[in-house]
């Protein structure tokens, strides 16, 4: 995309710049001209382009548990180096990550795993009435669907574990539902017949084009009267009234308050607005088969795998991996090429057509909890990224909160867990 090259938004002072048109940038904007703000959002891509363009759709209310647990540490080895493995860390990259994980290790500690919980579940529980009053007119209707979504296993002592995980998810109220291998086959009927069981989660929901969605979002927030701006902001600087001169790719911005929702990108700028955090892109992937659509009308997560399957717009879409290597390493081909098999397997009896490759960042803590709070040093600045892989799933009630922030009303959440100063 290219950028915008002048901009005449030096002379006047901007109410409210957001910075980053993903979809929590885009959430953000569009709750708040719904309040009647000014608001002017910036990146130099046009909006979804980033992790929010190639996710899974999925609003997965059902994650409750951050990945930063025990069971993470204890499975790590064979998340690393067991068949299938779906985490990686890139060799050049080793010695940068280190930190970051020696924080996640600690986070994963049961009580803060605990505390974790509480926090997502706070989050989770307002997550879909959120994004559906953000969706909440008739445009939306064919993009958003809350049908719920399955988990399937391929043996039987991965459905002894997914019981054991309904269990769980039970005792924290998440209502699912076990299916036999034939219900499974009258569901979906393409997928693989090695399927053993599955578990249907009925409140989940999904999208069927993320990147629609955000540019969706970003009309209505247009014809609501907000304004973009294609420009990278380079440079934040606090004056001494407590508001901000932005120097960007198109030019300088003075704004009142500044809302920083630049996903895995967001770091530098915290630390030029005051407060370093320790934030990571988790790389993952996508491959969609533009040939095929038809997988069935709800997401088909496999439990051993890790990966999930969305029938989309645009064909029929796996997501998967987690790979630390930041931001600048080309995407990994055997990754790539390890994701179409899976689909391969998943689905051998459908007719893939041409396969389309995708990698983005997730941007994530070490807690794997997000961001969202006004910078310690100034509550002008206002922090909402860090959503890992719930980005989609939380950009309502985000948005929610952030909306509240901004009034200086008491946000629907208790913020205390997401603060910018935790680490
Ligand atoms: C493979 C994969 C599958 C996923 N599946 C799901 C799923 O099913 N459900 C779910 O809830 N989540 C999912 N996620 C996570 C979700 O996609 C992310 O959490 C979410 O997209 C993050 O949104 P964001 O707006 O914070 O960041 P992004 O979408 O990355 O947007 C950040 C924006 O900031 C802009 N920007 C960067 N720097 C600057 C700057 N200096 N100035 C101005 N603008 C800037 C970028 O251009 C970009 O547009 C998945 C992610 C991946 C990678």
């Amino acid at each position: 995309m290219p950028e915008a090259k002048d901009s005449n938004l030096s002379g006047s002072q901007q109410k409210i710049v957001v910075i980053g048109a993903g979809i929590i940038g885009v959430a953000i904007a569009r709750r708040l001209v719904r309040e009647h703000e000014q608001v002017l959002l910036v990146d130099p891509l046009a909006p979804g382009f980033g992790a929010s363009f190639g996710n899974a759709g999925h609003i997965a209310t059902e994650q409750i548990f951050p990945l930063a647990s025990p069971e993470t540490i204890r499975s790590a080895p064979g998340l690393l180096f067991g068949k299938n493995a779906p985490l990686l860390i890139r060799r050049e990259y080793a010695l940068k990550i280190a930190p970051w994980l020696l924080k996640f290790v600690w986070a994963s500690r049961p009580s803060a795993f605990r505390t974790g919980t509480q926090a997502l579940m706070s989050l989770q529980e307002r997550s879909l009435i959120s994004i559906q009053a953000l969706c909440a007119d008739e445009e939306f209707s064919d993009l958003l669907h809350i049908r719920g979504h399955m988990i399937v296993t391929e043996s039987k002592r991965s459905s002894r574990a997914l019981d054991a995980k309904r269990l769980l998810l039970d005792r924290h109220g998440m209502e699912s539902t076990w299916l036999t291998p034939d219900e499974v086959v009258q569901r979906s009927p393409h997928l693989t017949s090695r399927v053993a069981g599955a578990l249907l989660l009925p409140r989940t929901g999904h999208v069927v084009n993320p990147h629609r969605l955000c540019t969706r979002l970003h009309d209505c927030y247009r014809e609501a009267g907000g304004a973009t701006l294609r420009s990278r902001i380079l440079n934040v600087k606090t004056l001494g009234d407590g508001s901000f001169e932005l120097q960007g790719s198109a030019g300088r911005i003075a704004a009142r308050k500044v809302i920083l929702a630049a996903g895995a990108w967001s770091g530098p700028l915290a630390r030029q607005l005051g407060c370093a955090v320790p934030l990571e892109a988790e790389r993952g992937y996508h491959i969609t088969a533009e040939g095929a659509r038809s997988i069935g009308v709800i997401p088909i997560e496999s439990y051993e795998r890790r990966t999930i399957m969305t029938s989309m717009e645009c064909g029929l879409r796996i997501t998967g991996f987690v790979e630390f290597g930041g931001l600048d390493l080309p995407p990994n081909p055997r990754l790539l090429e390890q994701l179409k098999r899976h689909l391969r397997e998943l689905a051998p009896k459908l007719d893939l057509g041409t396969l389309t490759e995708w990698m983005g960042f997730r941007p994530s803590l070490p807690d794997h909890l997000p961001v969202i709070g006004a910078a310690p040093a100034n509550p002008n600045a206002i922090f909402a990224f860090g959503h890992q892989h719930l980005g989609l799933t939380l950009a309502g009630v985000t948005a929610d909160a952030v909306a509240a922030l901004v009034a200086g009303t008491t946000p629907p959440i208790d913020l205390r867990p997401f603060r910018p100063d935790r680490f």
